[in-house]
């Protein structure tokens, strides 16, 4: 049962959307200029060097990673804010139990409680770190 009130509602909305403001910034940032440049510096100076090649794969892999984490993010947050108005927003998705709303707060788009996603952390180590 979801017992998040009109207040509580209208807190984790604002911190969902300062999260999403934060996030584009984010990616905003990095496309225009730190990780692109770098890739393509270390690309230019090193012609045929193949470790140097490695480095910067791993580089861009590195990039592309926390660009893909971002993005998921996002798209989770615009995906809690469509659910902010029904009544299963805030329940947790694997137990139904009414996820507290200080978590909500800290973390807006999460989808289960602090239990559900330790298991569910711990079932799929070696994917995501973190506690989306
Ligand atoms: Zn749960």
């Amino acid at each position: 049962m979801s017992k998040l009130n009109n207040k509580d509602r209208q807190a984790i909305l604002a911190a969902l959307q300062s999260r999403k403001t934060a996030l584009l910034a984010e990616v905003r940032a990095a496309l225009a200029a730190g990780d692109d440049n770098q890739y393509r510096e270390i690309l230019g100076n090193a012609p045929g060097d193949s470790s140097d090649e490695a480095l910067a794969s791993s580089l861009a892999d590195l990039a592309a990673a926390r660009m893909d984490r971002e993005v998921r993010e996002y798209r989770a947050l615009e995906a809690a804010e469509q659910r902010l108005d029904t009544a299963e927003f805030g329940l947790c998705q694997d137990c139904g139990a009414a996820i507290p709303v200080g978590r909500l707060l800290a973390n807006p788009a999460a989808t289960r409680c602090v239990q559900c996603q330790e298991i569910f952390d711990r079932t799929h180590a070696g994917q995501a770190h973190g506690s989306l």
